[in-house]
This record gives C-alpha cells, structure tokens and sequence, in this order.
C-alpha cells in the first residue's frame, strides 16, 4: 500500500470559527485549483495574468449568450462567464482565508494522494484516524452512495484538522469530472456528493505574431488544444509555419469548464489570419451535409491538395527555376519545396491517390510517388523509412503517413523534399490553387450566413494587444 504525496497546502492564519460541519456554498476558485489543478490550461491561464482586461463585451447571440474579451497590449487571459457556478467563487473577508467547499482550508492541513491497487475505503479512513464506529458508518453511506469502490489512479485530497481532532477530518474524491464526493466524521459521519458545475463559455481572443503562430497562441494563454483546431481551419489556405512577424489573427472559440478549472476547448468558431497584406477567415459550419471551415463567402476552406506534406515543419528551400546545389555545387533548378522537420516526422500524403513508386535511390534516397488523377503527382524524397504496409498500387487517403523524414540521398540534413506535378511538369504548389467548390443548398447556404453573421462582429471587435 503506497501513499504518493502531491502537494500540501498549509495556511498560517488559524481560524478556530470556521469548523467543516456547515456545507455552505463557498469555494475559493485559487483552492479549487491548487487541489484539483491537474494538466488543465488553467495554470497557464493564471500564469499569463501578467495583466489587466481592459474591454469585456457581451453578446447575444447563436448560443444564447456569449461571452467575450478583448486583448490587449498587457490583457490576460481572464474569462468571465454568464452562468455563474452553483458553486461559487469567494475569497473571505481578510483576503487570507480560503474556503473550499464550505470549509475553511487555514484549518486543515491538505494533502493529496494517489489511489493505488491495492487501497480500499475502508483502511484510507482507518489510515486517517476515524474511529471504528465512525469508518463502519462512513461505509455504509458511501455503499449507499455507490462510492465504495475507489478506482485506482484517482486522486484523494485529505484534510486533516489542525487541532488534531482526526473526526474533523475531510475526504475528496472526485468521481468524474464534474461529480465531487465528500467523505467527512464530523459534526456526524455523512457522504455527500457535490455536483461541480460544468459549462461552457465562448472566448474571443487575438494576437501578433512574434516567432511563431503557436507561440503566438499559447502567448495568449489559450490551450494548446486550440493549435490543431486552427491548423484544421487554415491550413488549407495559408502556410502556417512561414507567417512573418507582425502577421495578426483572431479566434473565437468554446472553452469547457468545471467550476474554476478549464477542462478542453471546445469548437473553433471562427479565425482570421492577416498575413502577406490578405485576410483569411474560417467559419466553423457543422450544421450541414458537408461540415467544415468555409470562408466569408461561404466556400469551403478544405482543398484537394494539403498545403503541406507535414503536420510540423519549416521551408528550407522554395521551389525555384534556378539554384545553387548545396552538395553538387552547381547551378541547377530546384523542382521541389524542402521542409526541414526532425527525423522520423510523418510525411502525410497531400490528396487521396495511389503510390506509383516506393522505392530508393541515390539522388532521392528512399522516395514515393504518388499519382492523384490523370494531371497531378506528388514525391517525397528522403525518407528515412517507408510508413508500413506502404507500397506501389496501395491507395492512400488524403493526410495519410506514407514516411518519415529523414536524409537519405543528396540531402544535407533531415527534410523532406516536396515535388507537385502537373500533366508531368514539375511546378510550385504554393503557387498552384486548385479548390473543389461545394454547393451549399438554400437552406444551408443561410445556417452559413447566420454563423458568420454571428461571429464575424464579434471577430471585428477583437482587440489586438500592443507591445511596448
Ligand atoms: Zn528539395
């Protein structure tokens, strides 16, 4: 039987008032968070409160209530919401006392532990100090409650009393994500279940690029989570991983929460990107045949061909009619895009089509080839191995892993090089825009005007920060 300790929180201030057997419905969101912080964002989301919000808007509109801020140059992250949490958040009067639940967390040492295969109910209560008398009762609720067995790997908060009186002491179990189970000896032995408050709130947020999009992001304070959304919204229209600096966007987006604690981010709304002196807008449309991302004026963002053959990677070296060959020294053509990327990155396939050649060679090192119609192909040059199973005659789906990145062949460091050609021609994919336009029905055509109407003003009313 093995306690892991994660944390203890002890507080100074001693208040012999504040006993644990009133349920009042007070909770101190810092507490909450410190006890059952875990991997949510919302760490990062108090860490960025480097600042203040300056601009807070309300909104009516697609989802009742909106709720949205702007950002600016010293704006945190903050977020507030209509639906205030059947729990809520209160700092005591002194700014010292933190109450969790009802009870005041200065009387208490708080310790957290690990439930391990072997623990049981019965001796975690004995371990803590409750009588016999006091553990048979406790059981006998918690059977009631159906929380007699604890699953491993959850975690137990234990707060023991200061004073020394072990009935005083208080047990947290969190069941799921929004139901809390209270096991406490005193004033009589009782099992209570708290239902946590789980909503939704709509963020808005906006940002200038200093490095990077994703730095850009999470400089925000906005979950990681969000990257692969926004990756989903835009890639099909822009290079994202060769945005400059000062480059602009903007997000509207769902958070999901339990009580004080940001739990995942929901759907992406809506995004716009400023980049090379053009706008680029997203909106999320799931209420039709064909969900997805259109842009503004209601055509899909979802294109044939992937902008690029890797989730995560940089341009080393565009497609270009003439270049200096870094290994062979002489002037030739460059008829491909190379993405430096770590090796063994996945090399997705930029369409649907079917492998023509995997094979190796010494210029190209290990390669595929694939064919996507009767105009175009694609290849993908040294490999450091094939995806498994990949061979000439397979079909492969759009975003499919056909390889890894590596350096085999003429190449100075691991990248893929990115050949796209047309009617066996090789020519520059960046440049090439061949989009497949679906029509929208009447009917769709207005739930796509009604989304963007809703979120369009909202995207307007974004307030980039300003740095000093
Ligand atoms: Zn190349």
């Amino acid at each position: 039987m093995s306690i892991r300790k994660r944390l203890i929180i002890t507080s100074k201030d001693q208040n012999p008032d504040s006993g644990n057997d009133l349920l009042s419905e007070k909770a101190d969101s810092g507490v909450f968070s410190k006890i059952f912080g875990g991997a949510s964002g919302v760490s990062d989301v108090r860490l960025s409160l480097r600042s203040l919000v300056f601009g807070l808007a309300l909104l009516t509109g697609l989802i009742g209530f909106l709720v949205f801020q702007t950002f600016f140059a010293t704006a945190g992250p903050q977020v507030e919401s209509l639906n205030k949490p059947s729990v809520s958040t209160q700092s005591a009067k002194n700014g010292k006392t933190q109450f969790f639940l009802g009870i005041d967390t200065s009387d208490f040492d708080i310790r957290v532990d690990v439930l391990d295969q072997t623990r049981r109910l019965d001796a975690l209560l004995t371990s803590i100090g409750f009588t016999p008398e006091t553990v048979v009762d406790l059981l006998e609720e918690a059977r009631k409650k159906d929380i007699e067995t604890l699953e491993k790997g959850h975690e137990v908060q234990i707060f023991t009393a200061k004073d020394g009186r072990k009935e005083r002491s208080v047990l947290w179990y969190k069941i799921s994500p929004d139901r809390l189970a209270e096991i406490k000896g005193a004033p009589f032995p009782q099992v209570n279940i708290h239902m946590l408050n789980s909503y939704t709130k709509v963020r808005a947020a906006g940002g200038i690029i200093k490095t990077s999009l994703w730095e850009a992001v999470l400089d925000r304070g906005i979950h990681y989570q969000m990257l692969d959304r926004i990756n989903e919204a835009l890639k099909w229209s822009v290079d994202l991983y060769h945005l400059d600096v000062g480059d602009k966007f903007k997000l509207v987006y769902d958070e999901n929460w339990v009580e004080n604690e940001l739990i995942s981010v929901g759907k992406l709304h809506a995004v716009y990107l400023e980049t090379d002196g053009k706008e680029y807008f997203a909106y999320l449309i799931d209420n039709i045949s064909e969900p997805g991302y259109y842009d503004k004026v209601g055509k899909p963002v979802r294109r044939t061909f992937l902008k690029a053959p890797l989730q995560y990677g940089r341009i080393s070296s565009y497609f270009s009619a003439e270049r200096l060959h870094p290994i062979l020294g002489d002037v030739r053509s460059h008829g491909g895009t190379d993405y430096a990327a770590p090796t063994g990155t996945p090399i997705l396939a930029v369409a649907d089509g079917e492998v023509l050649v995997e094979s190796e060679n010494p210029n190209n090192g290990m390669f595929v080839k694939i064919r996507h119609d009767q105009i175009y192909q694609t290849q993908y040059l040294h490999m450091s191995r094939f995806a498994e199973g990949l061979q000439a005659g397979a079909r492969v789906k759009q975003g499919q892993v056909i390889g890894y990145v590596g350096q085999t062949g003429l190449a100075t460091g691991p990248h893929v090089c990115y050949r796209f050609s047309k009617n066996g021609v090789e020519i520059d994919p960046l440049k090439e825009n061949i989009d497949q336009p679906v029509i929208l029905t009447l009917e769709e055509k207005d739930r796509f005007y009604e989304t963007r109407d809703s979120f369009a003003p909202i995207l307007r009313r974004i307030v980039y920060f300003k740095e000093i």
